[in-house]
């Protein structure tokens, strides 16, 4: 048996404890009889009940809510039980006196009856949280919306190395693909050749350094047709929640049919970046598209291998066969060009009879293969026009950068030097660059302007 007194000492020591956590609770406490007359209220809740006492003295609970919550006294009393939660969490919404526009501040409230004679009032200020959750609630919604009704934009989650998290509805709409995509690389949007490996984590790691990584171009349906389209790739800003899962959703692709908006801009497009006789890149598109990827390489270094060709004696061919005759012989060696080379590989007119062909993640091997199936091609080719059939040749010039920095510029004047060799030799020939043709008679310099 504990004596009389020790228990008087630990029920008082035990009623200051409670008190003062009431005192210092994080929300609002107030206990009142069943009238709301209140027999302790804590700071917060003076300053939140406060303002809406009518008298400024703050004696009774359902007095000071009547103008807000004007039931509180009757639900109070109609309680049926001896104790228990009369409500929980009810809202009320307090409009600031005067400011019509203001938000409204929420105050959720809930009564606890204690006992016949006691109830206990819990209040908080809700105003963020249920603005959070408005907000949080309309991107759901607006979300929601892309992905089933905005009928050209697909949304998806990508892992870290690329891989397809999820599919949906949106997925479906915009390429067609069915829900067995998951777990395969958002390549499978792009067409064949249009994305090395390299590529899909050159843009994941664009996204990381930017923010967001985007592109445009040609993409593919699952029943294999092309339809144009930009793409967005940015960072999922709470995937650290998911630690190391590579699984996990690390970043979300936005793809956006824009062939409509295509057809007039591809226009402006070509006029600007496309040759008008050859309709491949112009040598601005080139030196563009050099630039990027010699950025790409300066980041994560990697090969990247520069053919240059060159037409042979073509002045003879405009000389014996006429120019328009000669236009001819170009427009075919650039449909050689295209058929041979990559989509991922930029096959451009630098000007006159010479091309340039840019190919990314490629060794000097590689290059040189490629650029002698090109040679031998156009070699067995014969070009009707005006009654005649002309024969022509290319020789080629290549040069790979390696990791030593070199610019766009100083690719260019190696494979120019291989080229130069290459017609040295007697013509119709492939040969690479290397460090002797440096010493060697020079090729005339040649400017990024200028054909
Ligand atoms: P090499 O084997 O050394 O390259 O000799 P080449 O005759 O091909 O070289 P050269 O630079 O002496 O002559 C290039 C010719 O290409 C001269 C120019 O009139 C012709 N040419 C440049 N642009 C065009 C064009 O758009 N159409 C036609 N038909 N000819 C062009
Ligand atoms: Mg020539
Ligand atoms: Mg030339």
């Amino acid at each position: 048996m504990i004596p009389v007194d020790d228990s008087v000492e630990s029920l008082r020591a035990e009623h200051e404890a409670l008190m003062q956590f009431l005192y210092l609770a994080p929300v609002g406490l107030v206990q009142a009889d069943l009238d709301g007359e209140i027999v302790m209220i804590n700071p917060i809740s003076a300053q939140l009940l406060m303002p809406l006492s009518p008298d400024g003295c703050l004696t009774n609970l359902f007095a000071a809510l009547e103008g807000v919550a004007p039931d509180l006294r009757l639900q109070c009393r109609e309680y049926p039980r001896a104790n228990g939660m009369v409500f929980e969490g009810l809202h009320i919404h307090l409009r600031p006196q005067g400011l019509r526009k203001a938000t409204p501040q929420i105050l959720s409230l809930t009564l606890l009856k204690l006992d016949e004679a006691r109830v206990m009032a819990v209040i908080q200020d809700v105003t963020a949280e249920v603005r959070r959750e408005r907000q949080l609630r309309q991107s759901d919604a607006w979300l929601n919306a892309i992905l089933t009704r905005i009928s050209d934009y697909a949304l998806a989650a990508l892992d870290r190395q690329g891989r397809l998290c999820d599919w949906n509805e949106s997925i479906a709409r915009v390429t067609g693909f069915d829900e067995h995509i998951v777990g395969s690389p958002y390549s499978i949007f792009y067409p064949r050749d249009a994305m090395t490996d390299e590529h899909l984590l050159d843009r994941l790691r664009e996204a990381d350094h930017n923010g967001w990584s985007m592109d445009e171009g040609l993409r593919l349906r699952a029943d294999g047709s092309q339809f144009w389209c930009s793409a967005l790739i940015a960072p999922l800003p709470d995937r650290e929640a998911f630690g190391d899962d590579p699984n996990a959703p690390a970043f979300c692709l936005i793809l956006r049919d824009i062939s409509d908006k295509r057809a007039a801009t591809e226009k402006r497009r070509q006029a600007a970046f496309c040759d008008h006789l050859t309709e491949l890149a112009n040598r601005r598109a080139f030196f563009e598209a050099a630039e990027l990827e010699l950025d790409r390489a300066a980041h994560t270094p990697r090969s990247l291998a520069l053919i240059v060709f060159d037409a042979d004696h073509f002045k003879h061919i405009n000389d014996r066969y006429g120019h328009p005759a000669g236009d001819r012989v170009l427009c075919d060696l650039a449909n050689v060009l295209r058929d041979t080379f990559r989509a991922v590989d930029t096959v451009a007119r630098l000007g006159g009879e010479e091309f340039a062909v840019l190919l990314p993640s490629t060794g000097i091997e590689q290059a040189l293969a490629s650029a002698e199936r090109l040679r031998a091609q156009v070699a067995t080719r014969l070009v009707a026009a005006d009654g005649f059939e002309i024969a022509y040749t290319v020789s080629a010039g290549v040069a790979v950068l390696n990791d030593e920095g070199l610019g766009i510029d100083a690719l260019v004047k190696r494979a120019d030097q291989a080229l130069y060799f290459a017609k040295s030799q007697g013509r119709n020939r492939v040969s690479p660059w290397n460090p002797e043709l440096a010493t060697h008679e020079n090729p005339p310099p040649r400017s990024r302007h200028a054909g």
